[in-house]
């Protein structure tokens, strides 16, 4: 499956919307992405994360780890795919930490999940803690990156699919200036 079918995907589930839209950080964006809207599919789920999985078929793995919450419906899917180990960093006090009594062993071999990486700021959280722990990453698997290839992780990467974020201040916003009502999504309601 390629990056036109991953598409086809995002757009059929309304994962991705085309619009007007109020985002939570306060910037209005032509598109909207919520991929949970694609991933409460386990049968697209199973296909989005089959890329991740056999990119990384063939290199040696112990465990796939992923920050919660997005990060844990793939890092569970592909770590199935593979036969490895799942765990999860959440989020405590603003850090990520583990908990559950997971635990990274020294050596241990290590590829990250996540659903969506926009600056790749959780992900790059998750692999320092890999390195504390004294573990080692291998690898770092994407459903979208919406960087559009401009973050690197410094090991092999892949995402099912790229994209550029396209986002306004609401002052500049062309949308705004040509009178389009704004929507904040999963509300309907026009702002
Ligand atoms: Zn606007």
């Amino acid at each position: 499956m390629g990056q036109e079918n991953s598409l086809d995907i995002f757009l059929q589930t309304n994962a991705l919307l085309e619009g007007h839209f109020l985002l939570t950080s306060g910037k209005h964006s032509n598109q909207y992405f919520q991929c949970a809207k694609v991933l409460q599919y386990p049968g697209y789920a199973e296909s989005l994360c089959n890329i991740i999985a056999e990119h990384f078929q063939l290199f040696e793995i112990d465990t796939v780890i992923a920050p919660a919450i997005g990060g844990i419906v793939v890092g569970q899917e592909v770590a199935r795919q593979l036969n490895k180990k799942s765990i999860f960093a959440e989020r405590v006090d603003g850090h990520l930490v583990l908990r559950r009594g997971f635990e990274i062993s020294e050596g241990e071999k290590v590829l990250v999940c996540e659903d969506v990486v926009t600056t790749g700021g959780s992900v790059f959280e998750v692999i320092d803690i890999v390195k504390e722990y004294g573990g080692e990453v291998v690898g770092v698997g994407m459903i979208v990156d919406r960087s559009n290839g401009k973050v690197k992780f410094g090991v092999s990467q892949i995402s099912t699919l790229e994209m550029e974020a396209v986002t306004y201040e609401p002052e500049d916003c062309p949308l705004c200036k040509d009178g389009i009502p704004v929507v904040k999504p999963g509300s309907r309601e026009i702002v």
